[in-house]
């Protein structure tokens, strides 16, 4: 399985830069987990393969660009973009995005070929297909409904924690994955503001090396995202005092195989 952390940020040569502003994974150049930079840091040819979205929750961070993307391919879908979320979750991105007032509501709306976007609720148990990837949804601790997820195809199960601060269920359920290969875990603030971290719902690099220990599997990658621009090397040293072995910080922009 092929994962690339979509850049959201561009240097003078535009080239991407490290800071992680916006969240969008890109899974086998088919299916992306959120959709933060999706309009703005896909190929040509990417535009043309991504046709499943799993929203993990509505922040702005996460759906940034989305609106943005459909409107961009609207004449040329010949399938509708599906947005795979919880029903929660739908039901704030119809009333809070997709309202005609912030933008238009895409699922009512046809071009030649039919419907441009369509929603598809991921069931009450968390067990869905998204393209050729089997996903499991499991609800995290953040101020919207959240999701993490284990994505996997025949080979491969990568976990994504999206954002949350202590939980449980997720670590239950990727303790019960017979076999995990990465993680793929938020680290948003510096440690001297847990205080924020706390109250946003998010973790610093101490509560998530607590977090950590909950988790069964040893040996796999895991890679903290996530961290807030302004603070991105002060949260990088923090990991590293934690020492954990296969703990980095995964960069905007590299495809990482499993
Ligand atoms: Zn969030
Ligand atoms: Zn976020």
């Amino acid at each position: 399985m092929k994962i690339q952390l979509l850049p959201s940020t561009f240097d003078d040569r535009g080239h991407a830069t490290l800071e992680q502003r916006l969240t969008c994974f890109l899974i086998d150049d088919r299916v992306a987990v959120d959709a933060g930079s999706i309009a703005i840091a896909l190929s040509a040819e990417q535009r043309t393969t991504v046709r499943d979205i799993i929203v993990t929750h509505p922040h702005m961070d996460h759906i940034a660009s989305l609106p943005i993307f459909i409107d961009d391919l609207y004449p040329s879908l010949k399938e509708p973009m599906r947005i795979h979320a919880t029903k929660e979750v739908i039901e704030l991105l119809e009333r809070d995005v997709f309202n005609w007032n912030v933008y238009p509501r895409f699922s009512d709306l046809q071009n030649d070929y039919g419907p441009v976007m369509e929603y598809v609720p991921i069931p009450e148990d968390g067990r869905c297909k998204v393209a050729h990837l089997d996903v499991v949804a499991i609800p995290v601790n953040h101020i919207v409904p959240t999701v993490g997820l284990i994505v996997s195809d025949d080979r491969v199960s990568i976990a994504f924690s999206s954002d949350t601060a202590e939980t449980d269920e997720f670590w239950k359920v990727l303790n019960q994955t017979q076999k995990l290969d990465a993680l793929l875990i938020e680290a948003s603030f510096p440690n001297d503001m847990a205080k924020l971290a706390e109250v946003s719902r998010h973790f610093t690099p101490a509560s998530l090396g607590k977090e950590l220990t909950k988790l069964s599997h040893n040996g796999m990658d895991i890679l903290a995202v996530h961290l807030k621009p302004s603070y991105r090397d002060k949260i990088i040293d923090e990991l590293n005092e934690l020492k954990i072995p296969g703990l980095d910080v995964m960069k905007p922009g590299k495809t990482y195989s499993w």
